[in-house]
């Protein structure tokens, strides 16, 4: 049995939806009572890979909201990230993937020092981040969308915005060691963390975003933003494509413009319909082939029976791991999404 915890994009979001996961009395309900509720199993999922293998998992909504974060209710996002976590491990499941923030808050606040919620002691190794997926995800995502635009490579500049981050360090090592691209631009606060990054690549600009952005002919963005930014499509270079890997989405805006091209980044789609009803509820634009990668990592690792946190810690991916999950998710027929 695998398990993905997952969370809802906004308030406003978690409101609209309140109904759809079966408990219609949070519709109506503000923050406060947010912070407060406890995590639950909202949905059944059934998986069938192209080699015929079937499994079963379920969903945790860990009621957590980005909201949290952006108004410094810090204790109630790690309680609901180790309750979460707590529910799926008391309910037997083997793997269980933390999507979106939930592995940041994990990391962030070192909740491995914590491993006690309540009566059960957490075991990491049923958890993955799903992050060395994701990572491969958008890698593929970069090499098979920017021919069909005309950019080549070679010659391309991309910047990765949340380069310093486990997903944005995982996929400047790919770009760097796999592709032959040209420059690769590093975007993120902190400066020492940058200059590690680079001195660990041998390679790469630092540079602000507004410097950054109308340099790129790619743009990764991976950056850990409880709400998106706006960008300007003027001052971007034509073509320009842009791969949003962010959730909730870096970009708070859709950029409408005939040559810059954003695709939804870290998405996979499966080649056969998935049993469930959640990645309806998150709007995902085909609910029953389309998913977060991260989700898909613990899939694969349930189709593998590779109980491991397989994904863990912090920019500890490597190129290997990620050819090794690329690999399974070929096998059991997951595609990187290339259209928006
Ligand atoms: P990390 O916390 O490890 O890294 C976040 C990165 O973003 C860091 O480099 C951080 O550096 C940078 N950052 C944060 N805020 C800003 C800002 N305002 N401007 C510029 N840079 C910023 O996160 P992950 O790598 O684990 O996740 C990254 C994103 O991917 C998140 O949005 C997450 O929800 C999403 N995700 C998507 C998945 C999928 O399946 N599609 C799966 C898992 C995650 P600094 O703090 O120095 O600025």
């Amino acid at each position: 049995m695998f398990g993905l915890i997952g969370h809802l994009t906004s308030l406003q979001h978690a409101q609209a939806v309140a109904q759809d996961l079966g408990y219609p009395e949070y519709a109506d309900q503000g923050l406060d009572f947010w912070c407060s509720a406890p995590p639950q199993i909202v949905d059944s999922i059934k998986v069938t890979s192209i080699t015929g293998q079937e499994i079963e998992g379920q969903y945790v909504e860990s009621c957590f909201l980005p909201e949290m974060l952006a108004n410094r209710r810090v204790k109630a996002a790690i309680r609901k990230i180790l309750n979460a976590m707590a529910h799926a491990q008391k309910h037997g499941i083997n793997i269980t993937a933390l999507g979106g923030f939930s592995s940041i808050i994990f990391e962030e606040f070192n909740l491995q020092d914590n491993p006690q919620v309540r009566n059960i002691k957490l075991e990491f190794e049923r958890f993955t981040t799903g992050n060395t997926h994701t990572a491969y995800i958008l890698c593929r995502q970069v090499e098979q969308a920017a021919p069909k635009l005309g950019i080549d490579l070679s010659q391309a500049t991309v910047a990765i915005c949340g380069a310093t981050g486990d997903i944005g360090s995982a996929v400047c090592r790919w770009l760097d060691a796999k592709t032959d691209v040209k420059e690769l631009l590093l975007i993120a606060r902190n400066q020492e963390r940058l200059r590690n990054l680079q001195a660990e690549l041998g390679r790469g600009k630092i540079l602000g975003l507004e410097e950054a952005l109308p340099l790129a002919d790619i743009i990764v963005w991976v950056a850990s933003m409880p709400r998106g930014v706006e960008i300007d499509p003027e001052v971007l270079k034509k073509p320009c494509l842009i791969i949003d890997g962010g959730y909730p989405k870096n970009l708070a805006t859709k950029v409408k413009h005939p040559e810059i091209f954003v695709l939804n980044g870290g998405i996979v789609e499966h080649s056969l319909d998935i049993e469930w009803k959640i990645m309806q509820i998150v709007n995902m634009e085909v609910p029953g082939r389309q998913l977060f990668a991260c989700f898909a990592e613990a899939m694969l690792l349930e189709f593998e029976k590779l109980y491991t946190n397989f994904s863990w810690g912090r920019n500890q991916i490597t190129v290997e791991k990620m050819e090794r999950i690329g690999q399974m998710s070929v096998k059991h027929g997951f595609k990187p999404l290339l259209s928006s």
